[in-house]
């Protein structure tokens, strides 16, 4: 009688069906400003590059109202509209642009390998990963209860529903601010909860908050719970926190927005690819060559300084090009 064994899979095995390896020579992941200028200059080097859109098509920008400091646009765009303008031009030059989400990486072999969607692998000789980055949370328990009862972390998406009501945004930088002041214009009252006496956001946009009447900035503040019985009713904060002055205050509110940063896309890669203590991949200054030959990093995934979508374009550029010339020393 035969005994049927469980297959002895090696890790270069493991969820791979032959059938559906494919290979290709460039691989872009995101589909952010880094990712769509990498595809449009790799189309255009005839790498005839292969791009996974992520759960978020377009990226960041997407989230956003009015882009006012993009070259080329004198009268603004919308993210949306930019991004699809972006999609358009790299798919004229022929990129493929697919949906779908990398969730795991193999960067231990010449041909680097990456699972789409966990049942594609994809087989390529260079990868550029431009997967940006995420919202972050404060990490309360509170925002996990009230996720989508209140909670959000993206005034754009969500603000038309809190019409005429009070909200507050958590943050001090260009996000909170802008956020701020879109909220301002939907909203009765806005309170930006800043938790030092500064903010981080650009001279332009503190003044565009300063002169909006509804936006109350609390300084010193820091959110510690929320309560509410069919979704946020109000937060707790404590004003002052560690100081002899320290006291706890209650505002009233219905929805609470975060805007206190992002981090990068990287945790699937950190096993081969070298990151900060944060997450940001590291390049090699002056290029986007990360520690693992073949793989290129660009945009906010390794940009712990600038974060703008003309600095996420121009390293999507110098990554395909990158990968063009390591492709021709090959
Ligand atoms: P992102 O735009 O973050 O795109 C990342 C892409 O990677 C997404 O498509 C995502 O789906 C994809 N992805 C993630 N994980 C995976 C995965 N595992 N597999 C495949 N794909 C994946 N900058 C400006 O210059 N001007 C502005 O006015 C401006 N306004 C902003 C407003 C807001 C609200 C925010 C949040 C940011 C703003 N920024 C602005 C910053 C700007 O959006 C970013 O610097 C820029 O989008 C970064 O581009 P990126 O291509 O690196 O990444
Ligand atoms: P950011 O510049 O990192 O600012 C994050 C803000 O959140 C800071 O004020 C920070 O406070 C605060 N914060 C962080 N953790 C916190 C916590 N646990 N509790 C309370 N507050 C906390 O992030 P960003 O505003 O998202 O901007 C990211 C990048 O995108 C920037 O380079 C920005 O210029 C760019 N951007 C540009 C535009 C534009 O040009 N129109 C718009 C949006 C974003 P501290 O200041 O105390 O650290």
């Amino acid at each position: 009688m035969e005994i049927f064994k469980p297959l002895d899979l090696t890790k270069e095995d493991q969820n791979t069906d032959i059938e559906n390896i494919e290979k290709v020579r460039c691989l872009i992941l995101g589909s952010g400003p880094a990712g769509y200028t990498a595809a449009i200059y790799a189309a255009r080097a005839n790498l005839k590059p292969v791009l996974y859109t992520g759960l978020e098509m377009g990226g960041q920008l997407t989230t956003t109202t009015e882009v006012d400091n993009y070259p080329g646009y004198p009268d603004g765009v919308t993210g949306p509209e930019m991004m699809e303008e972006f999609k358009k031009q790299a798919e004229r030059f022929g990129a493929d642009i697919r949906i779908g989400i990398a969730t795991a990486a193999d960067l231990s072999g010449k041909k680097h390998r990456i699972t789409i969607d966990g049942n594609k692998i994809i087989e390529a000789d260079t990868v550029i990963i431009s997967t940006g980055a995420t919202a972050k949370y404060l990490g309360l328990e509170a925002e996990t209860r009230y996720a989508g009862m209140g909670v959000s972390a993206c005034a754009t998406c969500d603000g038309f529903f809190y019409k005429g009501k009070d909200v507050a945004v958590v943050g001090g930088g260009d996000t909170a601010a802008e956020e701020a002041t879109y909220l301002a214009g939907l909203c009765r009252k806005v309170y930006m909860i800043v938790r030092r006496n500064v903010l981080r956001a650009s001279k332009v946009m503190q003044d565009r908050v300063l002169k909006t009447p509804n936006i109350e900035i609390l300084w010193e503040h820091q959110a510690v719970d929320l309560f509410g019985d069919n979704g946020v009713e109000g937060a707790i904060l404590v004003k002052k926190k560690g100081t002899p002055q320290e006291e706890q205050v209650k505002i009233k509110i219905d929805g609470f927005f975060l805007a206190i940063g992002h981090a990068p896309n990287s945790d699937i890669f950190k096993e081969y690819i070298e990151t900060d203590q944060v997450g940001y991949i590291k390049t090699i200054p002056g290029t986007s060559k990360t520690n693992v030959k073949g793989v290129f990093a660009a945009g906010d995934v390794q940009d712990p300084h600038y974060r703008q979508a003309v600095t996420a374009a121009g390293s999507g550029c110098i990554a395909a090009i990158d990968a063009e010339r390591f492709l021709a020393e090959l």
